[in-house]
């Protein structure tokens, strides 16, 4: 039922539920531990009273009687009876309240000539009296029985009066709780409709929007906070998404273009062999930057979908530096660059050998790329407790401050005006950078511009 799905009304019915299980629970206790101790009382009293009069109760020729010691007055006479029998269970007095007749009480009075005291309650038919039996003793033998009745009138009527305020006040204070309670729940919760009727207004193309809603800090204000931070954490995803896709498509376009017009050139007219051989061969150029590149897009795509499942082996690290640095030795000495690598610590590391050997690449590549003529590189490591830290140190131009942070951003480039002129397309960092974490560790960047930078690789120990 519609009515059910809403929380205001389910946690209304709670907990009027709730409510009424404890006032009945709270109703019966106090009316039976009344009725309880009115009970109690009116025993007492009756018992007292009993005492009372088996002191005044006199014989004549062996027969016990009050007649003669006590009045009607004596008596509260308008709820109390007294009789006395004789030691053969004859009736020997009586005094009890004006037109009423009370019944015989033929067990209890057995039961008191035997010499035992007898409790019960005996109705007419107007009253009810709570009796007590007692035998009369002279000499240790049982010589009559007095029996003495108090109407429980006055219990009835306080434990009735007692019935009628639960009766009538119990369904008032549930209507009441429940317009209190709908009243409540509805305050509480407002503000999470505002939080829905807000959140229906921001759509993918609408991610700038913002719930802005001055909650107190309680629950429902950091749901609405949260709500918040999830659409920016969204925006800047989506704002981040959108520009890899176009930087993605334009990096992918210029060489296709260049590739285009080399081809229309040589096609507007009959060239000689030679000609022909020379444009394949840029075209064949640009046909690899762009196998190089779709390479790399395809490795972050992967990662950003966690598709790439490391193959951790211990490997040392001598020989994984070595071989890197042996990788790219020629290309270090055709731009008259000297490359070194300084020998560290004898240790082993748990890396994806590849993975790993194509992120000092990255570093090595970048840093002959940019150390300019008759530069100096050098790749090192060390070790501390385990832990590992690999450093690629250039003699280059360094990187400016500004561009320090972005370095390691998909497509950045800090000289733009190399980009097509041997440099890659700004994605070799952010690969080395997803490899880094991608081995729960961390690659960080030291640059003085003009006198070199350091790139480090922290591992953490296996
Ligand atoms: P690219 O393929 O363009 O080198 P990277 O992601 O490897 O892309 O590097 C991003 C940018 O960082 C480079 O374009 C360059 O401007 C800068 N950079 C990287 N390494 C160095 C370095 N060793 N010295 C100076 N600048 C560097």
């Amino acid at each position: 039922m519609g009515i059910f799905r809403s929380l205001r009304v389910r946690l209304t019915l709670w907990y009027v539920l709730l409510l009424a299980i404890a006032l009945a629970a709270f109703g019966a206790a106090i009316y039976l531990t009344l009725r309880y101790s009115l009970n109690e009382g009116l025993d007492d009293s009756v018992e007292n009273r009993a005492e009372l009069l088996s002191g005044l109760v006199e014989y004549s020729g062996g027969t016990p009687s009050l007649a003669g010691t006590i009045s009607s007055n004596d008596l509260n006479a308008d709820d109390t009876f007294v009789r006395v029998y004789g030691p053969s269970g004859g009736l020997s007095f009586e005094q009890a309240p004006p037109g009423t007749t009370i019944d015989d009480n033929t067990s209890s009075i057995e039961r008191a000539r035997s010499g035992g005291t007898s409790r019960s309650n005996l109705g007419t038919s107007a009253e009810t009296y709570r009796v007590i039996a007692v035998p009369l003793m002279l000499d240790a033998e049982v010589t009559g029985v007095l029996e003495v009745g108090e109407s429980t009138s006055d219990i009835d009527e306080t434990l009735g009066r007692l019935l009628l305020i639960l009766a009538v006040g119990y369904p008032i204070t549930l209507v009441a709780a429940s317009v209190g309670g709908v009243f409540l729940a509805g305050r509480a919760l407002s503000p999470i409709d505002k939080i829905t009727q807000a959140a229906r207004r921001i759509s993918a193309e609408d991610l700038g929007r913002r719930l802005d809603l001055d909650l107190p800090d309680d629950e429902v204000g950091r749901l609405a906070r949260t709500f918040d931070d999830m659409i920016a954490r969204l925006e800047d995803a989506f704002v981040r998404q959108r520009q890899f896709t176009s930087d993605a498509s334009h990096e992918l376009r210029t060489p296709l273009t260049a590739m285009k017009g080399q081809v229309e050139v040589a096609l507007s007219k009959e060239r000689p062999a030679a000609d022909y051989r020379g444009v394949l061969q840029t075209v064949n150029q640009d046909i690899d930057r762009m196998i190089r590149l779709v390479g790399s897009l395809l490795t972050l795509a992967r990662a950003d979908a966690h598709q790439v499942a490391l193959e951790r082996e211990q490997i040392r690290l001598a020989e994984l530096v070595n071989s890197a640095v042996a990788e790219v030795q020629q290309v270090a000495s055709e731009r008259g660059v000297t490359l070194v690598s300084k020998a560290g610590p004898d240790v082993g590391v748990m890396v994806d050998e590849d993975l790993m050997l194509q992120l000092l690449l990255n570093l090595l590549d970048n840093a002959i790329k940019y150390s300019g003529p008759a530069g100096h590189v050098e790749c090192s490591w060390r070790s501390e407790n385990g832990s590992v830290e690999m450093s690629v140190h250039d003699s280059g131009q360094g990187i400016l401050a500004n561009d320090l942070p972005h370095i390691f951003d998909r497509f950045y480039r800090a000289d733009k005006s190399r980009a097509h002129d041997g440099g890659g397309a700004g994605l070799g960092l952010s690969i080395s950078k997803w490899i880094a974490e991608a081995h729960g560790g961390d690659i960080s960047v030291r640059s003085t511009p003009g006198s070199g930078t350091t790139f480090t690789v922290h591992l953490p120990a296996s």
